[in-house]
């Protein structure tokens, strides 16, 4: 049964931090905070589409700090998120996103008791230096011990981090899920830097003292990131940013595609070919792979092909049930 989010945002209230990067209103492209009432409206109106679907959704407060919101407010949204989840079967939980420091006993316990099933914690970087940078205000002891926390009392752990910040390097970006996976997260997301106006990122992008990673190299890091995830069985349910308009009027720089998932997949294609092909002679080559991979094999604008070509190598793509990569000397076709 295919699954989903129905996403509520939760704009910066509550959060006594202002972050480098964040301007979270234009990230999450809300201004003003939902009410209760909203919610049990949206999980109403939702409802029928989902069931008729045969989709099954998970409430999601992202956006802000959730558990660093007003008590009375996260309680009011998560009651009413709740109430959905019994009445209707469509929803089958309730997700957050946080800050590591806004985690603790006392808090995990009222989430229980409401049903949460999962919490995504902002790390965005194991790196102090990385952090203290751009005064997230939480040090990457405080992800480990969150982390441990969520693991113990059942609810299903995720993690975000970020590529590119200010003194961030691609080492560092590799050092920070060397350390989720130490976390043993079940799902992680991977966000480029996107300078956005406004922000503390902006002004040090603005005077030259901070430039964030090129696109060619995060899309290179982020598929390094994406095979270590994969290969922990940590799945990587985000890399990028959601495509918005807001995102799109207030960047002034960094990374950020609406295919950059798609992108990234067919780089880690592309490096998994040229492994194959290191041994072989240069020449030409039939590649055959089931029909669900043969775009990302081929790279978007057959960029794949294209820097396999000025490798030596002269590729043809073909469709093959079942095929994952199979490599094959065309003159043995
Ligand atoms: S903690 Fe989250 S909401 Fe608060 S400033 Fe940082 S990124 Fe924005």
């Amino acid at each position: 049964m295919k699954q989903t989010n129905i996403s509520i945002f939760i704009p910066h209230i509550g959060c006594p931090h202002k972050c480098s990067f964040c301007d979270q209103r234009t990230i999450s492209g809300a201004q003003k905070p939902p009410s209760a009432k909203d919610v049990t409206a949206l999980l109403e109106s939702q409802a029928a589409h989902l069931t008729e679907r045969g989709i099954r959704a998970e409430t999601a407060f992202f956006g802000g700090s959730f558990t660093a919101i007003p008590r009375g407010y996260m309680t009011e949204l998560l009651e009413a998120a709740s109430a959905a989840v019994k009445r209707f079967s469509c929803y089958s939980g309730i997700r957050c996103s946080t800050r590591p420091d806004c985690i603790s006993e006392e808090i995990l316990d009222i989430l229980k008791d409401y049903g949460m099933t999962a919490i995504e914690l902002g790390a965005q970087s194991m790196s102090d230096e990385v952090l203290k940078a751009n005064e997230r205000g939480h040090t990457a002891e405080d992800v480990r011990k969150a982390a441990a926390l969520i693991k113990q009392s059942g609810i299903e752990l995720g993690l975000q981090m970020m590529t590119g910040l200010y003194k961030d390097t691609p080492e560092r970006c590799l050092e920070t899920a060397d350390e989720f996976i130490k976390l043993k997260p079940k799902t992680v997301r991977v966000y480029p830097t996107v300078i956005l106006k406004n922000t503390r990122l902006g002004e040090l992008f603005k005077s030259g003292e901070y430039k964030s990673f090129g696109f060619d190299e995060t899309v290179d890091l982020c598929a390094k990131l994406l095979r270590k995830f994969e290969r922990n069985d940590i799945k990587v349910i985000r890399l990028g940013l959601h495509a918005s308009p807001d995102v799109e009027r207030d960047k002034l720089g960094g990374v950020y595609h609406p295919a950059l998932r798609e992108i990234v997949e067919s780089r880690v294609v592309l490096r998994e070919i040229t492994e194959r092909l290191k041994s072989l002679p240069k020449g030409e080559y039939t590649i055959f792979t089931d029909k669900r991979n043969i775009s990302r094999t081929i790279g978007q604008k057959r960029e794949n092909i294209r820097r396999l070509f000025e490798l030596g190598y002269n590729i043809e793509v073909k469709e093959r049930a079942g095929e994952t990569l199979c490599v094959v000397p065309k003159e043995e076709i």
